[in-house]
């Protein structure tokens, strides 16, 4: 058997022997094989912050190849104690595994060796079993420089006596995964490897069976991605257990299946529950009464909900929200009507409407909440919201050079897994749609959306474009089958003359620098008010337009900040004064 000097420096110590043998000679293709179905029974105790799990699991290979290993990972504070195929015990070694998937920074991995060859697309069923501890740790934030605080508020799950969450895939491997190394101090490494993990696994299905064990005579329910599925409780020799609790199979889609244990007091309402802590009365009640308020709202743009928003708290006052579907997890500390309007105009929209593609799924729910503040505020508040998106925006799109064309696919709304361009980049291009086709047809398009039905990523494009007259193709291309970047718009020349009748006839030649096409506001100011038009500038072209305006022109102002562009700072123009003819 060969091996490279260095695969055996890169795996230190005693752990080298060990799997030198049975590894080396072979790459490992970590990622040949998804998951297509979880059967787990979980035994929680929270007093001890443990987790054992025993069950099922089907592996199948998704490379071109046939697979003889197959790579398991599970988080570095879980430890493997089973695998069998078929009643036989399999051959595996287990390694540390330095990976940022997992808030401990590391995997354990099991590198097991089937009884067979598994064929290209073939499946095998794995019996396992494992078993630790799941404690607070930040370990891949603090180590590349996160402050411990800020850390502990972003990776707060854990199992404990008080407050038990634990998310999935992307925070614990608390089930098994098969993934490439991820790194935090690579740019967008964990978003890739984790959108290529999530994709693999977007039809899986999992079933779960929940026992939990602890001191106290009540315990409290378990909640499965905001279902609450616990079983009958009993008590023996001074512990009491309960379950096991059967919670759902379903899909996984893109969702990190989560599962939290705590105290929450329960308030019901038609459209949404909230689960609280105790004291967070005032908060839950401000997050329900702002949740009812707008669901009318939200139903005519998204259409009914499928399903009741669920919110659960988080005890602590600064951890980083977290949503995973129609469920979210968030501090329920403020008794601001407006700020929970916002979140729940995000979470009700997917309670509402849903797709797996990502730029469609959190695009519309963000763009929901801009919808929100505009009906709220004004759409001065919305643009100024979208601002704050827009600025992380312009920061990864390079200005004016278009991307590399390997990028401009990779990097596309319908391709990536940035969680800036599907976020932040698809909100702006709802919204820019919306102000091109306008509000009723741009409704009608999403309420035409079936999920099942998107097989191509032309589908939703065509939806929207069946409802308007405009040829909109030019707008797809540059910004959601490519990423084409960012737009730069520049008044390139202005000149206006008087008519007899008093008014002034004013020539405006729009430039755009960039790489992206929009159709961006222009607004003129003169002597008396202001006027608005809309113009369409392709990529690197120029375009010539009239406005009549009743007084003397003062000042064109290019974009009113709903279309992102790379450089703002060459968007005011100022006429000046002009002699009487
Ligand atoms: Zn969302």
């Amino acid at each position: 058997m060969k091996y490279s000097k260095k695969s055996v420096y890169k795996c230190l110590g005693f752990l080298c022997v060990l799997c030198a043998s049975a590894v080396n000679g072979f790459s490992l293709d970590r990622e040949a094989f998804s998951v297509t179905n979880y059967d787990l029974n979980l035994q929680v105790e929270p007093e001890q912050h443990r987790l054992g799990v025993r069950g099922k699991i089907t592996l199948q290979n998704d490379s071109q190849t046939p697979q003889k290993i197959a790579v398991l990972q599970i988080s570095s504070s879980l430890d493997w104690r089973s695998i069998k195929a078929g009643d036989k015990v399999v051959q595996f070694v287990t390694q540390p595994y330095t990976s940022d998937i997992d808030h401990t920074g590391s995997l354990s991995e099991a590198i097991v060796t089937l009884p067979h060859e598994v064929a290209p697309k073939g499946t095998i069923e794995l019996e396992i079993a494992y078993e630790g501890v799941i404690l607070l740790d930040a370990t891949r934030l603090t180590r590349i420089g996160t402050p411990e605080e800020a850390a502990n508020s972003t990776d707060w799950d854990q199992i404990g006596a008080d407050f038990t969450a634990v998310r999935g895939a992307g925070y614990v491997a608390w089930y098994p995964i098969a993934t490439e190394v991820a790194n935090l101090s690579e740019g967008n490494s964990l978003f890739e490897v984790l959108g290529r993990w999530k994709n693999r696994e977007a039809g899986s299905r999992m079933h779960l069976q929940f026992t939990q064990i602890g001191s106290n005579e009540k315990l409290p329910p378990i909640l499965f991605n905001g279902v609450s599925c616990s079983g009958p409780a009993y008590e023996s020799m001074g512990v009491t257990k309960a379950g096991p609790a059967d919670c759902m199979y379903q899909t996984l889609r893109l969702d990190a299946p989560t599962f939290v244990i705590a105290d929450y007091k329960v308030l019901e309402r038609p459209a949404v529950e909230v689960r609280y802590l105790h004291g967070h009365d005032v908060a839950a009640t401000t997050f329900a009464d702002a949740a009812e308020k707008i669901v009318p709202f939200i139903t005519e743009w998204f259409g009914p909900q499928r399903e009741k928003a669920k919110t659960a708290d988080l005890p602590d006052p600064h951890a980083a929200p977290f949503e995973s579907g129609a469920l979210l997890l968030t501090p329920l500390t403020s008794d601001d009507p407006k700020l929970a309007g916002l979140a729940a105009a995000h979470q009700l929209t997917h309670a509402a409407f849903v797709s797996f593609r990502p730029w469609i799924e959190e695009g519309l729910a963000h763009f929901a909440q801009a919808l929100y503040l505009e009906r709220e505020k004004g759409r001065k508040a919305a643009l100024d919201y979208m601002g704050l998106h827009r600025s992380a925006l312009s920061e990864i799109e390079a200005p004016t050079t278009a991307p590399k064309s390997e990028d401009e696919v990779h990097r596309s709304l319908v391709n990536t897994t940035g969680e800036e361009l599907y976020r932040s980049k698809a909100m702006c291009v709802w919204w820019m749609l919306r102000d091109m086709v306008g509000d009723a047809a741009l409704k009608k398009a999403i309420a035409a959306y079936r999920p099942e039905q998107d097989k191509e990523p032309s589908y939703m494009p065509r939806l929207i474009q069946a409802q308007t007259q405009r040829d909109l193709e030019w707008f797809f291309d540059d910004w959601v089958y490519r990423d084409r970047g960012l737009p730069d718009f520049k008044v390139e020349s202005a000149f206006s003359s008087k008519s007899t009748n008093g008014s002034f006839m004013l020539t405006i030649t729009l430039d755009n620098l960039g790489t992206a096409g929009a159709e961006v506001p222009v607004i003129v100011k003169f002597a008396g008010g202001e006027i608005m038009r809309r113009l369409e500038v392709r990529a690197k072209s120029k375009t010539v337009t009239r406005v009549e305006v009743t007084g003397a022109p003062q000042e064109i102002i290019v974009n009113d900040g709903s279309v992102p562009e790379s450089d703002t700072t060459n968007n005011v123009f100022k006429i000046e004064a002009m002699a009487e003819k």
